[in-house]
This record gives C-alpha cells, sequence and structure tokens, in this order.
C-alpha cells in the first residue's frame, strides 16, 4: 500500500509525522485526532472511535520507551510486529490505523455462500426506504447472470405497490416472480413463495419481507414469523449509509429479533461515507457483503474491506 491509496485526510495526518522532526507523544495526539476527526465526519460512532484511539494508543505506547530509543524505528517496528512487514519504508505508516479500523470490520461470522444444486432461501429485512426491495433484485439479478435459477418472493403486504414495484422490477431483471395481490397475510405468502420456487429447483431463493419507518414491534413480530415459517439460510439486514450514526441502534433492534447473519449497505454513490456502517457490524457481528452504489441493478458490487476504510478515512 502507497499513501495514496490511502483516504486523504489520513494522508494528511500522515505527511505531518513524516515532517515532524521527533516523534514524540504530542504529535502522535496529534495524528489520534486528526483520525479521530475523520472517522467522525465519516459518521463513525463515537463509541468506535474511542476504541479504536485505545488501540493505536496501546500499540503506540511511546512514554513506556527506555530514553534514547528511535521512536520512528519503534513505529515501525510495530507495524512491521503487526502486519509481519519485512521492509517498512515511510510510506507505509498509515498501515496500522488502517489496521485496526479494517478490523473494527471483522465480524464474528463467516457469510453465508450459497451452493449450487441446492435451493438457498435468503431473507431479507431492513427499514423502509433503506433500498431494500431494489437490492433484493439487484442480488437475484447479480445471481442470476452467473447462472443461477433465481425466484424473487414478495411478502410485503404492508406498502402499497410492493408488489408492483418487485414484480416490474423482476420482469426487468428477467427473474422469476412470486407474490398475491389478494392474500394479506405475509407469512403465507413466504411459504407458498418459497414452496413453488423449492419444488422447481430454484437456486437462489429471495425473500422480501416488509419494512416500516422505524422500529415497530409489528414489523418485528411479521419477520420472526416468515423466518420461523421459511427457515432461510441467509438473512440479510440492508442499510442505508445515509442513516449515518442511527445505524447502530437499528442493526441492534433487528439482531435481537433476527438471525442477521449478512449485512448489505446502500447508496453509496452518494455523500454518505458509511462509517454508521462500522456499528452496524459490531452490533450484528454480521459481514457486509455488499454494497448498493446506485438505482440500477447492475450497480451492487461485493465488498471491499480496504477500499471501505479508505473511503470513510477519505
Ligand atoms: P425499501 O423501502 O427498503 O424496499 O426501499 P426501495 O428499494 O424502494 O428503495 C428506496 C429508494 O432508494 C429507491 O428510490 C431506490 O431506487 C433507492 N436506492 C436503493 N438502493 C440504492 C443505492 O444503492 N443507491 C441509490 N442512489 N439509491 C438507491
Amino acid at each position: 500500500m502507497v499513501l495514496t491509496e490511502l483516504g486523504s485526510s489520513l494522508a494528511n495526518a500522515l505527511a505531518k509525522i513524516n515532517r515532524a522532526p521527533k516523534i514524540d507523544d504530542k504529535i502522535l495526539q496529534i495524528l489520534i485526532a486528526d483520525i479521530e476527526r475523520a472517522l467522525l465526519g465519516a459518521d463513525v460512532s463515537t463509541k468506535l472511535v474511542e476504541k479504536l484511539k485505545g488501540n493505536i494508543r496501546e500499540k503506540l505506547r511511546l512514554s513506556e520507551l527506555p530514553a534514547g530509543v528511535d521512536v520512528k524505528r519503534v513505529i515501525e517496528k510495530v507495524e512491521c510486529a503487526q502486519y509481519k512487514v519485512a521492509i517498512q519504508t515511510k510510506k507505509q505508516k498509515g498501515i496500522t490505523v488502517i489496521k485496526e479500523i479494517t478490523s473494527l470490520l471483522d465480524s464474528e461470522r463467516v457469510a453465508y455462500v450459497p451452493r449450487r444444486g441446492k435451493s438457498n432461501v435468503i431473507m431479507f429485512v431492513g427499514l423502509q426506504g433503506s433500498g431494500k426491495t431494489t437490492t433484493c433484485t439487484k442480488l437475484g439479478y447479480y445471481y442470476r447472470v452467473r447462472g443461477w435459477k433465481v425466484g424473487l418472493v414478495c411478502c410485503d403486504t404492508f406498502r402499497a405497490g410492493a408488489f408492483d414495484q418487485l414484480e416490474q422490477n423482476a420482469i426487468k431483471a428477467k427473474i422469476h416472480f412470486y407474490g398475491d395481490r389478494v392474500e394479506t397475510d405475509p407469512v403465507k405468502i413466504a411459504l407458498e413463495g418459497v414452496k413453488r420456487f423449492k419444488e422447481k429447483k430454484f437456486e437462489i431463493i429471495i425473500v422480501d419481507t416488509s419494512g416500516r419507518h422505524k422500529q415497530e414491534e409489528s414489523l418485528f413480530e411479521e419477520m420472526e414469523m416468515i423466518a420461523h415459517a421459511v427457515k432461510p439460510d441467509d438473512t440479510i439486514l440492508v442499510v442505508d449509509s445515509t442513516n449515518g450514526q442511527q445505524l447502530e441502534a437499528q442493526a441492534e433492534a433487528f439482531r435481537k429479533r433476527v438471525d442477521v447473519a449478512s449485512v448489505i449497505v446502500t447508496k453509496l454513490d452518494g455523500h454518505a461515507k458509511g462509517g454508521g456502517a462500522l456499528s452496524a457490524v459490531a452490533a450484528t457481528k454480521a459481514p457486509i457483503v455488499f454494497i448498493g452504489v446506485g438505482e440500477h441493478f447492475n450497480e451492487l458490487q461485493k465488498f471491499d474491506t480496504q477500499r471501505f476504510v479508505n473511503r470513510i478515512l477519505g
């Protein structure tokens, strides 16, 4: 990694370190303050920023070093030890920080990987407006163009127009669709849709549940019942990156009621840096698997930790 690949805020902070005649606690405080500013500006929660600062300080305890030690070399060594980097140059100084932020994205779970020849049931949950319905089609499209047999089930009986939206999207994306304009019970629709697609040996069966504007009890009850009925292999929480700091409470609320196994962060094509999504990962212990970068079906990208961290620090 070279300095130019790092976010510009971090690059500036590190340039300060490189210009400093001597590295001492004061200059490190400045570095940490710069990093803190960049992170808070990117919607990373204060709790996580504090944790991160603590981790960085812990690794760079200059005051405990014996007098006469070349501090620049110590910093290099800390980084070397942590990254097993054999040769360290000044340009690589950002790595400790990057690694610390990256570790915040480390989830305890391994992302679910659909298997060929099996019916993989993927349930989507999220608040209304998060981009859930759009992302269902995007994920369906993602697998369809890779040769999988994909079916979408619309269980959103709450929002007027959800059926039409998903049906239209499915037609455009050339994905099979199941919904019921008359039935009002989302659990029955979910069961019937999944059953039909399983009978026809569909490999990816995406279940779109309804959203609400808030974390309401009725939403969670419905979600729980659908999850209980269809027993999804993967439950994906969709979060809107523009919701910033609210994502922590949001993710926590969903985690308490369903087994959130993966996260998709949407609207990263906009101004939001997406730092709030770090809290969603911390709250659910589930990995971010994809990001949404536009309104079109093909605007879904595999999550790349390094790019995401650089964006947060940029
Ligand atoms: P739902 O209520 O959660 O199902 O949300 P929708 O799928 O209806 O999406 C809400 C709005 O967000 C729609 O206008 C979508 O086109 C838009 N949207 C969804 N994902 C993205 C994204 O990644 N980028 C952008 N710019 N817009 C998105």
